[in-house]
């Protein structure tokens, strides 16, 4: 590149909007179709575990409690997740989405990355019988 077209580059860009924002003060909308932490709807869940065996990274379990009354606890091993969707694919009842408003997910310990869902009356059943995650969402 000529030295007069850098020049001229440099000069030029102190008229434009810069490109990028200064996070974490300011935000940009995050797409929809972002692929942030995953949310989970037992109320649809039949415990088939197909989200579980065919996650690559062994994130998922599902923990049953009732098959029959279809009470279900799942267990999401946030860390281990490389958030690749297969589980969505894989699952035939649309029970898990991808949230496109949790995704800035760092923290300093590994308690966090360790998250149960289910209703609560399953998660506290599950929560006597197991050694559950600490991180509890109820639907
Ligand atoms: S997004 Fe991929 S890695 Fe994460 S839980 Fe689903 S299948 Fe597993
Ligand atoms: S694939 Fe869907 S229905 Fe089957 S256990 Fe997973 S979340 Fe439940």
């Amino acid at each position: 590149m000529k030295i007069a077209t850098m020049f001229s580059d440099v000069v030029g860009s102190f008229w434009k909007k810069p490109a990028t924002v200064q996070y974490p003060f300011e935000r940009v909308e995050a797409p929809t179709r972002l692929r942030g932490k995953l949310e989970w709807d037992p109320e649809k869940c039949t415990g088939c575990s197909l989200c579980s065996k065919d996650c690559p990274a062994d994130a998922i379990e599902i923990i049953t409690i009732d098959k029959k009354a279809k009470r279900f606890v799942m267990q999401y091993h946030m860390d281990r997740c490389t958030y690749c969707a297969q589980c969505i694919e894989s699952c035939r009842f649309s029970c898990i989405e991808m949230s496109d408003e949790q995704w800035e997910l760092a923290a300093t310990s590994k308690v966090p990355f360790e998250v149960s869902y289910g209703r609560e009356e399953d998660l506290a059943e599950a929560l006597a019988k197991f050694a559950l995650a600490d991180t509890v969402e109820t639907e």
